[in-house]
């Protein structure tokens, strides 16, 4: 499905990117990995994904808090692939804590990383996708990009951001063949997750085991996670000629948690 493609996929160490960064693996895309981690850990993924699909899998370490580096991720996916098709806006981090406690630096990390981040990079290939009229950028936002809990000030202002940033960039890229596209999860079991279900339970002055059952799920209609196979499924989708239409939308795959 996406053979002679590239994709640059940030924060794909882990999660939903590695999920995303897998399956565009596996539909022939050659992938750029991004994110931290211990060195040899990634390095082992990387080769078992470039062994078991036969597509050409690299890393870079750039820091989606630095502009510089961003532009040097893409240097490096141009000099490895030749060229830049597909680009997936997913890392991000979180912190949770009242807004009159939230920590201004904090503030700063979230939006940087879950917003700007995204920003840099599509400036950076856009000119390329606009020259070769063809471009697929992704951005994965969460059911926060739509609807707001407490506590979380920053991250659900850099969905809510990230929901802009994309509708804007999918009319002005429009007549060029390049979508851009917005995917808003439920929540997803993975470490992002896990280490939320401490600080809220914190947060709340609740057990972990009530937060996932009433604050995590109780939004969710469908009362289970999100899998990460079937976002990445959905982002596949999105990078297919198959979409070419379907541009500037936030897709919920929320478990009907945005219903309410
Ligand atoms: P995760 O913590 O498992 O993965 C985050 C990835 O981002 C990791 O690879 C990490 O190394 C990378 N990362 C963090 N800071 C970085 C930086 N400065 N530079 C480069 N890479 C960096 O988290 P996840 O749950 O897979 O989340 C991925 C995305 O999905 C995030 O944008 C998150 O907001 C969003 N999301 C997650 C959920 C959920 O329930 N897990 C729900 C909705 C949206």
């Amino acid at each position: 499905m996406l053979k002679q493609k590239s994709a640059v996929v940030t924060g794909s160490t882990s999660g939903i990117g590695l999920g995303i960064a897998r399956a565009m693996a596996q539909s022939g895309a050659d992938v750029m990995l991004n994110g931290f981690g211990e060195a040899q850990a990634i390095e082992f993924m990387r080769a078992e994904l470039q062994r078991q699909y036969g597509v050409k899998v690299r890393y870079s370490s750039a820091d989606m808090s630095r502009p510089d580096q961003i532009r040097a991720m893409v240097e490096l996916a141009r000099a490895e692939f030749g060229k830049v098709d597909i680009i997936v806006n997913n890392a991000g981090i979180q912190h949770v804590a009242p807004v009159e406690e939230f920590p201004d630096d904090k503030w700063d990390a979230v939006l940087a990383i879950n917003l700007s981040s995204a920003y840099h990079l599509i400036k950076a290939v856009v000119p390329e996708m606009k020259a070769r009229k063809f471009g697929r950028i992704i951005n994965i936002a969460s059911a926060h990009g739509l609807t707001a809990s407490p506590f979380k000030v920053a991250y659900v202002a850099a969905k809510h951001g990230m929901i802009g940033l994309s509708k804007t960039v999918a009319v002005e890229l429009a007549e060029f063949g390049i979508t851009s596209n917005t995917i808003c999860p439920g929540y997803v079991k993975t470490p992002l997750v896990e280490k939320q279900i401490a600080d809220q339970a914190k947060a709340h002055g609740i057990s972990p085991e009530r937060v996932v059952r009433e604050v995590m799920l109780s939004h969710q209609a469908r009362k289970e996670f999100v899998q990460v196979e079937e976002l990445a499924a959905l982002a596949v989708f999105l990078a297919t000629d198959q979409a070419a239409s379907m541009t500037g939308t936030a897709l919920a795959m929320d478990g009907g948690w945005t219903l309410h």
